[in-house]
């Protein structure tokens, strides 16, 4: 069995996460955890309209701030820590240059072990309009399905550019949007097959991510994908994303027989 989660959130940011990264770290070392990565979400795009929440960020000098003081929240939580702590983040990637400037130079500023590509957003071409999955689902959710197709089509999209960045060491819930299933009616082959041509180009790790199971019993990502990246090559690692001290190692056990039935052995950890 796996014995470490490298996505996790805390309730740094006053919602989010419910446990401090203190209670984080004692939970992982009670369940027999080696390690442990906590990956609060990295938000920040100018063109966000949302300003009501406070997990995304349209500011650079509050976002950087912000970073920091995550950042050194969990190194003074790790100082007591008897297991080895990492601190990275779960990044909503970007492909424009003003995105990537900015990762750029909050990266060079901050010391962070690790990044996470994570995409949350369906999006035109221009990033001038973004949608989180989270709030569209549960808001409005009005857009006609030619613009859902190539909205979500720019998401699966988004996934294959984050990979090509090299920024990332894994991806996280590649299909994360299926949890909602007002998009089930769309087809996106030919952006999945890209992105699994993409994957098996660059290898980049992926996870299996079992928060799904816990939400609302669904896998992700599912067999057809688990098993098309096994088949390319490219390395899988097992992540709770655990929003509490509860969620930790949940499903484990689940991910590890269903890993070994599919005689996926390419799994990966990470090296500092
Ligand atoms: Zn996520
Ligand atoms: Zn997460």
């Amino acid at each position: 069995m796996q014995k470490f989660s490298y996505h996790t959130h805390t309730n740094f940011m006053g919602f989010d996460g419910r446990n401090t990264a203190e209670e984080m770290i004692q939970k992982a070392e009670e369940i027999g955890f080696e390690e442990i990565g906590i990956s609060n979400h990295f938000i920040y795009h100018p063109n966000f309209k949302c300003n009501d929440d406070k997990m995304i960020f349209t500011d650079y000098n509050k976002f950087e701030k912000m970073v920091g003081a995550m950042v050194d929240n969990v190194r003074t939580a790790s100082l007591k820590s008897k297991i080895k702590v990492f601190v990275g983040f779960e990044v909503d990637y970007f492909p424009s240059k003003q995105w990537c400037d900015v990762f750029e130079k909050i990266r060079k500023n901050i010391e962070i072990d690790y990044f996470i590509g994570s995409t949350h957003i369906m999006r035109n071409d221009e990033e001038t309009d973004l949608h989180n999955f989270y709030h569209y689902f549960y808001g409005e959710h009005s857009l006609p399905d030619e613009v859902l197709q190539k909205y979500i089509g720019n998401y699966w999209k988004n996934i294959a550019e984050a990979i090509k960045s090299g920024y990332f060491d894994f991806i996280a819930h590649i299909d994360v949007y299926r949890i909602f299933k007002i998009f089930d009616h769309l087809i996106f082959d030919d952006e999945v097959n890209n992105l699994l041509d993409v994957f098996e180009k660059y290898k980049t790790p992926y996870e299996l991510n079992t928060s799904g199971w816990t939400k609302n019993g669904v896998q992700h990502p599912d067999n057809n994908l688990l098993i098309s990246l096994r088949d390319r090559g490219v390395p899988v690692v097992v992540n709770d994303d655990a929003h509490s001290i509860d969620m930790l190692g949940q499903h484990f056990d689940k991910a590890e027989e269903l890993l070994s039935s599919l005689n996926y052995i390419n799994r990966w950890k990470l090296e500092k």
